[in-house]
């Protein structure tokens, strides 16, 4: 599932060719995609658009929109779900199936939205407005932004008794990291996954904190993991998954103590880490 640095790394991708585009012409796949506003507005407001800046905030990807019907702010809302992918193709190209959103963009070029598990969204709007509908989520401060403060942090970890891992995963106390990510990181600041968070020493939550944008940086150098579906903007594979330390890699030795890795859940989801290691 791609988390912030693949979403990042197709937002760079992206963001020479769209900005000041023309939308041209919209083709929409499957409509279930589209959750705000319904399908026609949705094709109709994308119609003729000038595209705009382009940005992520957490996993999502914001494509600023100005057209004749469309509020001041508005953007193209992208989610990936599971398995989304946001390329640019040339026209000619055949489609792949399950593409959903086709924008013309002219001079051969289309902007194109596939995802063969159907968790992606797509809204149209201004993010603010949709936040306040309830459309859009609350999101936490982003772990490379300054908003992403060791005070803000450990507030957070105090007020819950949720594995370390569940903190690390709520969108709400800190925006983008997903199972990857998390795992990495508690992996470097050796950290169990299934610490309650209100009983980590200030240092150990600290580490984690300091984990975050290092491995986040780390995979964005790296083009993003390209587990399964993920491709950056040009449907190209990232190289970040060639590195990973704990994430995928149960049963192989820990690369710091060569302990076996292990795997068990954590809040619902696969989680591997070195019994070792990480206390
Ligand atoms: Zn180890």
């Amino acid at each position: 599932m791609p988390e912030l640095p693949e979403v990042e790394t197709i937002v760079r991708d992206l963001r020479p060719h769209l900005v000041g585009a023309r939308v041209a012409g919209v083709h929409l796949g499957h409509p279930a995609a589209i959750r705000h506003p319904d399908p026609p507005a949705f094709a109709a407001g994308l119609a003729g658009a000038r595209l705009g800046p382009i940005r992520r905030r957490g996993k999502f990807m914001l494509l600023g929109c100005r057209g004749p019907g469309l509020p001041r702010g508005t953007a193209l809302i992208v989610h990936l779900g599971m398995s989304g992918t946001l390329c640019l193709s040339a026209a000619g190209e055949p489609r792949r199936p399950h593409t959903h959103l086709v924008l013309d963009l002219g001079a051969d070029r289309e902007l194109r939205f596939v995802d063969p598990r159907r968790f992606g969204r797509l809204l149209l709007g201004p993010p603010a407005a949709l936040e306040r509908l309830g459309r859009l989520p609350r999101l936490g401060p982003e772990p490379l932004g300054p908003a992403f403060t060791a005070d803000w942090w450990h507030a957070c970890l105090r007020r819950t008794r949720r594995a370390i891992k569940a903190v690390l995963l709520d969108q709400r106390v800190v925006s983008g990291c997903g199972n990857i990510y998390a795992d990495e990181s508690l992996f470097l600041a050796r950290v169990h996954p299934q610490r309650p968070a209100d009983r980590l020493t200030r240092a150990a939550g600290e580490a984690v904190r300091r984990a975050l944008p290092i491995v986040l940086r780390q995979a964005i150098r790296s083009r993003g993991s390209s587990i399964a579906d993920y491709r950056d903007g040009f449907g190209a594979r990232g190289a970040a998954h060639e590195s990973l330390f704990v994430y995928g890699r149960q049963g192989l030795l820990c690369v710091r103590c060569r302990t076996p890795l292990r795997r068990t859940q954590v809040a619902g989801r696969t989680t591997v880490f070195c019994p070792c290691c990480q206390r």
